[in-house]
């Protein structure tokens, strides 16, 4: 194998030394989506801060790439951190990868660029697989508008408030869950949404990528039986009826819109947002007294 040169520090074209954070996605499971820049970056990087050394090594070692690495992860973050951006304004690059897809996305990172942003230090994002848009367009369901929801807490009381959070928002939803919690999570689905369409993604980009779609009840009903499936799992859930969008989200949305745009413009985005109609949209934002234009 080639010898490496040591590496450098990056240099600024008065040649001084200029530190940055590099946000880099990797492959959620097919280790060929690691992009031809991202694999180019993390060689290039002095070192990759990653969530698992050895899941990392193995993604590292498949690309041929011998940075070292050091751990970031929930349970060091608040020790490692200081290290990493002290490492940046010595002029180092510093590639923050996760075990998968892309960092901070339900993964560690977001206090290190809020704090390098802090700093002045340079990040840039190296853009690549995230299971959330992986399992949206292969969903059917609409993807002009979509809200990441995450993980759902673990237990039904908690779990079923944050479905009531989110029931009446006027977009695809999207949740990442665990294959034991699967069946209850879609059976409180199935009762706080009500007959909604969903899509369960399963081992995307992996040898037994799987995708079930039917309504909610209809999911619900096939993983009790079933049992919990193996391998990683997003569900991706349809938006309310428009007739169930909630109504003070719809103030709401009026409000915020009529803040920033003609009372003609607000009602467009407002009802294309809703899926009401453009003229009772407009109606209602007649009724508030704001001059058309
Ligand atoms: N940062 C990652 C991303 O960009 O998607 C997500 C990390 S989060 C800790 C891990 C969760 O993502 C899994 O529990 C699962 O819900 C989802 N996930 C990751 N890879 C997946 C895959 N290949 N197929 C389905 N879901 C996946």
């Amino acid at each position: 194998m080639k010898k490496r040169q040591p590496r450098k520090p990056s240099q600024t074209a008065a040649g001084s030394k200029r530190g940055r954070l590099l946000l880099v996605a990797t492959p959620i499971g097919n280790l060929g989506d690691l992009s031809a820049r991202a694999a180019r970056a993390l060689a290039e990087a002095c070192v990759v801060a990653c969530e698992d050394t050895r899941t990392t090594g193995v993604l590292l070692r498949a690309h041929g790439i011998e940075t070292p690495m050091t751990p970031y992860h929930d349970h060091n973050a608040e020790r490692a951190r200081p290290a990493l951006l002290a490492r940046i304004e010595a002029g180092e690059i510093v590639a923050l990868v996760s075990d998968a897809g892309t960092p901070l996305i339900a993964d560690p990172g977001y206090k290190l660029v809020r704090e390098a942003i802090a700093a002045g230090h340079e990040v840039s994002a190296l853009p690549g697989p995230s299971a959330v848009l992986t399992a949206l367009v292969i969903s059917g369901l609409p993807t002009d508008r979509f809200l990441f929801a995450g993980f759902l807490p673990p237990k039904e009381v908690a779990r079923r408030r944050a479905l009531g959070e989110v029931k009446g928002v006027a977009a695809t939803l999207v949740f990442y869950e665990s294959p034991q919690r699967l069946a209850d999570s879609l059976a409180d689905m199935a009762r706080v949404f009500g007959p909604r369409q969903g899509a369960v993604a399963r081992e995307l980009t992996k040898m037994f990528e799987e995708v079930r779609r039917g309504t909610l009840d209809e999911l619900a009903r096939h993983y009790a039986e079933a049992g919990a499936p193996k391998g990683e799992i997003v569900i991706v859930v349809e938006g309310p009826a428009p007739e169930d969008v909630a109504e003070h989200d719809v103030e709401a949305l009026l409000d915020e819109a009529l803040d920033r745009l003609t009372l003609r413009d607000a009602a467009a985005v407002v009802a294309e947002a809703t899926g009401m109609p453009r003229r009772e949209i407009y109606r209602r934002a007649l009724a508030r007294g704001k001059k058309g234009g």
